[in-house]
């Protein structure tokens, strides 16, 4: 039974906009989200494939609104694997009944190891017989995660689990992708873009992506070099040579003109820091490339600026 009057999902609306550095539009737009989350019109099914749960550990870090404003009044979270009580055949029975209603909004975390089915099973069958058709019926389908996203560690190099991207196995079973899957990748994502995604969708439909890699405008257009505090340093080539240093984090391995995502504008844990206010160099975890390769470079001291193979684009972060 929802519980807020119109005055509170503004004001959630208002928050979740503003802490992405969005626009007061957006705010209006999530507001009226929330609403139908919360009047249960529209439910929402967490599922997951190979993942290690960190996208809902993150989710659950949310502020404003935080964990159980978002779990007990914002949405109508049927099932998630983690924190739901339901359990054996009784999430089956509950899941087929949602499928045969269809409309809900779908979450995967993870990615789906098509190689080896059993590896992840639901009910004692592999994931990768029951997921097309919770697929086919959802309203909408929002890969979580660069794991879900891109396939991220779990398709490596080397893996043998031929764990793939949502947005494969959707093309691979014949699912339509396009205006369908939105994709927030980031390890892991951050909860105001999981939660302001639902909430667009909701209100407005299909949000404007990218066409390449199907990430939301709003939450994933700029580089996090793009809006790095530390970009004037970038400028002036003053770069830090050891960690604790001043300057630009570049020679120590950042990868933020290889990332797009919004953690400059929101930075993480309610605001209290993010990787590169705290010394870290950013490791593009939002990338379609992270983690992919055996000598993907996390860090590399020392190493000079051709070892990574920026484009004029990239730098720019318009790439
Ligand atoms: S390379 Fe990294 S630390 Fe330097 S300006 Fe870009 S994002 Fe910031
Ligand atoms: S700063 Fe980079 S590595 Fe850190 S969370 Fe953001 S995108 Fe990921």
């Amino acid at each position: 039974m929802q519980t807020l009057n119109r005055r509170d999902l503004l004001r959630w609306g208002a928050c979740l906009a503003a802490g992405a550095g969005l626009s007061p539009w957006y705010g209006d737009v999530f507001a009226k989200g929330l609403d139908q989350l919360a009047s249960h019109r529209v439910k929402v099914l967490w599922l997951t494939a190979m993942s290690c749960s960190g996208c809902s550990v993150s989710f659950l870090n949310t502020q404003d609104p935080g964990p159980v404003e978002v779990l007990t009044e914002l949405i109508s979270l049927v099932y998630h694997p983690v924190l739901s009580a339901i359990q054996g055949s009784d999430v089956g029975k509950m899941i087929n009944e949602l499928t045969s209603k269809g409309g809900y909004c779908l979450i995967v975390e993870g990615a789906v190891p098509v190689g080896i089915p059993m590896a992840c099973q639901f009910e004692g069958k592999p994931l990768t017989d029951v997921l097309p058709e919770i697929i086919r019926n959802a309203r909408a389908v929002i890969a979580t995660g660069t794991c879900a996203a891109f396939g991220g560690i779990p398709s490596a190099e080397g893996n043998c689990t031929g764990a793939v991207s949502i947005r494969e196995f959707m093309e691979q079973q014949g699912l339509t992708v396009s205006e369908r899957l939105v994709n927030c990748p980031g390890c892991p994502t951050h909860p105001q873009s999981l939660l302001g995604t639902v909430a667009y969708l909701i209100a407005k439909g299909y949000p404007p992506v990218n066409p390449k890699l199907l990430t939301p405008d709003m939450y994933y257009q700029h580089s996090v070099h793009d809006e790095c505090p530390r970009f004037h340093y970038w400028e002036k080539e003053v770069f830090a040579e050891k960690f604790g240093d001043d300057g630009c984090l570049f020679k120590l391995g950042c990868l933020g003109p290889l990332s797009h995502t919004h953690c400059p504008r929101s930075q993480w844990n309610g605001g209290a820091n993010w990787c590169i206010r705290a010394g870290a160099p950013c490791t593009a975890c939002t990338s379609e490339n992270f983690a992919k390769s055996r000598n993907f470079p996390f860090y590399r001291k020392s190493e000079k600026y051709y070892a990574v193979n920026y484009t004029e684009a990239d730098r720019k972060g318009v790439s």
